[in-house]
């Protein structure tokens, strides 16, 4: 089993306080929901996490099976096993989607897999993903439409394997048939090796991969956490009245 521990976390972007003292504890075999109204700081704590260096880190600590990876370089991180899926990927013009997989796959478990064996698992994962087979020979995220583009995150997830995915809104440029595939792809990865927050605005996502734990952030905090019935409590209701019942304002 593995642990992914947030104590306390605060973070600056440009001086501005973003994130005002986050607390999480996800086991593998978890699946966190982090919602929450726009702006919040969802993003911010996968983007801190992951060691984006525009965010600074100024109070808390984080680790991973009991290591800080707040001290880490973020190749580090993602050798410890941390997993980011950002919201908007970037293309890499002149470097096929296979061969960031591979050479992905090479830097973070330290083994150099051979062609065939990554041949074919990349290729059954294709597969699974009911992505275009064409896709590995292709720049990667170069013409992707978004929908190709989240569903080649969750084939990076799929291939490399790690302890703990923060998937930022996955769900958004879906439509219903993706979603339902990126979605039951993500839930079958869930075992006793990992887990996984999953960072999302709507609650569409949560009909095909069910919460263990939801969360609620706002104004940079987790401000109430507990189980399904909050998604379907935010979705009839929203947020403000979180915010009337929990003396927050602003
Ligand atoms: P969410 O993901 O919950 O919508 P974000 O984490 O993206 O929220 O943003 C939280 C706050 O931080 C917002 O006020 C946003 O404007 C600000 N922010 C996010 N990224 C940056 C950045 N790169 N530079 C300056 N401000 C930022
Ligand atoms: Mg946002
Ligand atoms: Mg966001």
């Amino acid at each position: 089993m593995a642990k992914l521990e947030i104590i306390n976390l605060h973070v600056e972007i440009e001086g501005k306080e973003i994130l005002k003292g986050v607390n999480l504890s996800v086991n593998s075999g978890e699946v966190h929901a982090i919602m929450g109204p726009n702006g919040t700081g969802k993003s911010t704590l996968a983007s801190a996490l992951m060691g984006h260096p525009k965010y600074e880190v100024t109070a808390g600590e984080a680790y991973l099976d009991g290591e800080n990876i707040l001290d880490m370089e973020v190749d580090e991180r993602a050798r410890a096993g941390l997993f980011l899926a950002m919201q908007y990927p970037a293309e890499v013009p002149g470097v096929t989607n296979s061969d960031f997989m591979r050479q992905a796959v090479r830097a973070t478990s330290g083994k150099d897999i051979g062609l065939f064996e990554f041949a074919v698992s990349y290729e059954k994962q294709v597969e699974e993903l009911k992505m275009r087979p064409d896709l590995a020979h292709r720049y990667l995220n170069e013409g992707f439409s978004g929908g190709e583009r989240k569903r080649n995150e969750i084939l990076q997830l799929k291939v490399l394997k790690p302890k703990f995915a923060i998937l930022d809104e996955i769900d958004s440029g879906l439509d219903v048939d993706a979603l339902k595939i990126v979605g039951e792809n993500v839930s079958s990865l869930v075992n006793s090796e990992f887990g996984c927050i999953l960072i999302t605005h709507y609650q569409r996502i949560l009909d095909h991969i069910k919460p263990t734990n939801v969360h609620i952030m706002i104004d940079g905090k987790i401000v109430l956490s507990g189980g399904q019935e909050l998604i379907e409590k935010i979705d009839q209701n929203g947020y403000l009245w979180i915010k009337d019942e929990l003396g927050i304002d602003y």
